[in-house]
C-alpha cells in the first residue's frame, strides 16, 4: 500500500533539511499513527505526500501500490486513491457543498476512467453516506465550509473522505485545538470507514485521539525521522511519561 523509503526533504528556497530519512510502510487495512513533538516534521510528511509546493525531495521515495507518488500532481494522487484530509479545508463562498462534492467525485472518477455519476445517482449516494455519518442534510446545501463551526468542518472533511472512497487516507490533525467533540467526530468517521482494506495514516499531536482510533502501529517522529515504532502501548507510554525518555534514547 503506502511505502515511504529513506525520504529526505528540504525547503525549496532555503537550505533547511526537514525530513532526514523517513521510512514507513502502511499495509492494506492498517491504521498507523504518527506522533511526536512539535516541529518534528509530521505535517511536512503529509504535505509532501499531498504534493504541496515549497518542498524539495532530495532523496528517497513514496509509492502507493508501487506507483511513484512524488512525480504526480495532486489530482493524479487522488485518482490513485490517496486522500489528504486537509486538502479541502478552504471556504468557498458561492459554491454549494453538494456541487463541490460532486465535482470532486466526478473528476476523480474521470481520472480513473469511470463513468461520471448523474445528479440523481450522486444525490442518492451522498444522502446515504450523510445519514451514516449523522450529517444534517442542510449542511450539504450551504456554501463549502462558509460559516461552518470547527465541528462542522470536521464532519464535512469526513464526508468528503467517505464520498471519495480512497484506499489510503492521511489525516493531519494539526495543533489547531481539536476539542473533545471534534476528536470524537474524527475518530467515529475514521472508524466508520475502516473496512479491512482501506488504510489510514493519522498524524496527531493528541495521544487522546488514539483512545478512540485504535491504531495498529504507532510511530514517534523526532527531528525529521521516525525514532521508534510500536503498538498502541507506545501512545500510552507517551501519554504517561511524555517524550523525554524516547528522545533521550534517540539522541
Ligand atoms: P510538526 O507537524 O511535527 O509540528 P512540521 O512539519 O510542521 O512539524 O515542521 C517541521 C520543521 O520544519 C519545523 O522546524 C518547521 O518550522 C519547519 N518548516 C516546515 N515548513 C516550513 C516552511 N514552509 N518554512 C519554514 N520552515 C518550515
Ligand atoms: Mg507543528
Ligand atoms: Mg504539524
Amino acid at each position: 500500500m503506502l511505502e515511504i523509503k529513506n525520504l529526505h526533504v528540504k525547503l525549496e528556497d532555503e537550505d533547511k533539511e526537514i525530513l532526514r530519512g523517513v521510512n514507513l510502510t502502511v499495509g492494506e487495512g492498517e491504521v498507523h499513527a504518527i506522533m511526536g513533538p512539535n516541529g518534528s516534521g509530521k505535517s511536512t510528511t503529509s504535505y509532501v505526500l499531498s504534493g504541496r509546493d515549497g518542498y524539495e525531495v532530495t532523496a528517497g521515495s513514496a509509492t502507493l501500490d508501487g506507483e511513484d507518488l512524488l512525480d504526480l500532481d495532486p489530482e493524479e494522487r487522488a485518482a490513485l486513491g490517496m486522500f489528504l484530509a486537509f486538502q479541502y479545508p478552504v471556504e468557498i463562498p458561492g459554491v454549494g457543498n453538494m456541487t463541490f462534492l460532486r465535482t470532486a467525485v466526478n473528476s476523480q472518477r474521470k481520472a480513473r476512467g469511470q463513468e461520471e455519476l448523474s445528479a440523481g445517482e450522486f444525490l442518492k449516494e451522498v444522502r446515504a453516506i450523510a445519514k451514516d455519518l449523522k450529517i444534517d442534510p442542510e449542511m450539504l446545501k450551504r456554501p463549502v465550509n462558509v460559516g461552518f463551526s470547527g465541528g462542522e468542518k470536521k464532519r464535512n472533511e469526513i464526508l468528503q473522505m467517505a464520498m471519495l472512497a480512497p484506499k489510503m487516507c492521511v489525516l493531519d490533525e494539526t495543533d489547531s485545538g481539536l476539542d473533545v467533540d471534534a476528536m470524537k467526530l474524527v475518530s467515529e468517521g475514521v472508524n466508520a470507514l475502516r473496512d479491512g482494506k482501506r488504510s489510514f495514516l493519522v498524524i496527531t499531536h493528541y495521544q487522546r485521539l488514539l483512545d478512540h482510533i485504535k491504531p495498529d502501529v504507532v510511530h514517534i517522529m523526532y527531528n525529521g525521522k521516525i525514532i521508534k515504532s510500536g503498538g498502541p502501548e507506545l501512545a500510552l507510554e507517551v501519554e504517561n511519561n511524555g517524550y523525554g525518555d524516547l528522545l533521550a534514547e534517540a539522541d
